[in-house]
């Protein structure tokens, strides 16, 4: 079984000529509102690729935790163990985009930062030598950290996505408790020093990763591709050539497909291609959770 504990956001997206200047009100050209959160989007990508998800966190207990449930049920994603907790407000991204594709972005974690220990208790009956387990850091560190020892007690397979990294960095301990862990480039520089650019620099970072007690690293480079890197030896995977315009959730579909590689017993080559692909259908579409393909689009890619 696959289970995402994670973050739930409503995204509120406003599409401008240009972003607001500090003062100025502007009217925009449309707006659009959405489920994200990399938590959710993650739970929506595996399930767009068929396999059964659930995903664990918490909303508030308001009109936007109904519009999330209400999506997540439409896309076939488990939401019973999502808490609703009244006294916070589900978390909202505001998103301003412009026409060059330019974006600035304010994120009230709300509901998903009061996630504690108790979620914790509440993920542990959901987990089995056999699952595997998304996380990403849109929750709060401790909780993560939390998880990550009681997942690996377990035996269940942890894909950690480090996004965003804290202020802090990365807790030593969550290396050595994460079976995967897939950094972009901005957030492989935050955790290794090493700004990777091509791929004998990934790999190098992928080998500071090692280091640190990770096993297995995927370093994403965006459209020049993804770099993975285990105890079985290492490898590139180039980027699919696709109509690339929105590249918001990319990371969160390739996680999905990882993940749902992994759990069909995919070596790590084979899966990361398989999430390259999902990750690049992915930019072809607008949206965060919206943005994820179906398992046909995926095969049809990786058929060529
Ligand atoms: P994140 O969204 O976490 O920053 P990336 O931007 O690296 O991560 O995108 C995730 C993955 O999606 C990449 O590793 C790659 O496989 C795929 N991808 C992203 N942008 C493109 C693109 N323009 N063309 C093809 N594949 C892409």
């Amino acid at each position: 079984p696959l289970v995402v504990f994670g973050s739930v956001n409503i995204d509120v997206v406003a599409r401008l000529k240009h972003l607001p200047a500090p003062g100025e009100t502007l009217h925009a050209l449309g707006a659009h509102l959405g489920l994200g959160g990399k938590g959710a989007n993650q739970a929506v990508a595996v399930a767009r690729l068929g396999a059964s998800v659930v995903l664990a966190g918490r909303t508030g207990d308001d009109m936007f935790a109904d519009y999330a449930r209400a999506a997540l049920l439409r896309e076939g994603v488990n939401s019973d163990h999502l808490l609703r907790t009244p006294q916070d407000m589900t978390g909202l991204a505001m998103i301003c985009t412009d026409a060059a594709g330019e974006n600035s972005i304010a994120v009230a974690g709300g509901a998903n930062m009061t996630m504690d220990e108790s979620d914790v208790e509440r993920l542990v009956p959901l987990l089995s030598a056999n699952a595997v387990v998304l996380m990403q850091c849109e929750i709060p560190m401790d909780v993560i950290l939390a998880a990550a020892r009681r997942i690996a007690a377990i035996g269940a397979m942890l894909v950690l996505d480090p996004a965003p990294v804290p202020a802090a960095g990365l807790p030593d301990a969550l290396f050595g408790l994460a079976g995967v862990m897939t950094p972009n480039e901005t957030e492989t520089e935050l955790l290794t020093g090493l700004r990777p650019h091509d791929v004998d620099s990934a790999l190098e970072a992928a080998r500071r990763l090692h280091a640190r007690g990770l096993e297995r690293a995927i370093v994403k480079l965006g459209a020049r591709g993804v770099v993975f890197s285990d105890a079985g030896g290492h490898g590139f995977v180039p980027p699919f050539r696709v109509a690339a315009i929105d590249s918001v959730a990319a990371g969160d579909c390739f996680n999905g497909g990882l993940a749902v590689a992994l759990s069909r017993g995919m070596d790590l080559g084979h899966a990361t291609r398989f999430a390259a692909a999902c990750g690049a259908l992915a930019t072809t579409r607008k949206g965060a959770s919206e943005a994820a393909p179906t398992l046909a689009e995926v095969e049809a890619l990786l058929a060529g």
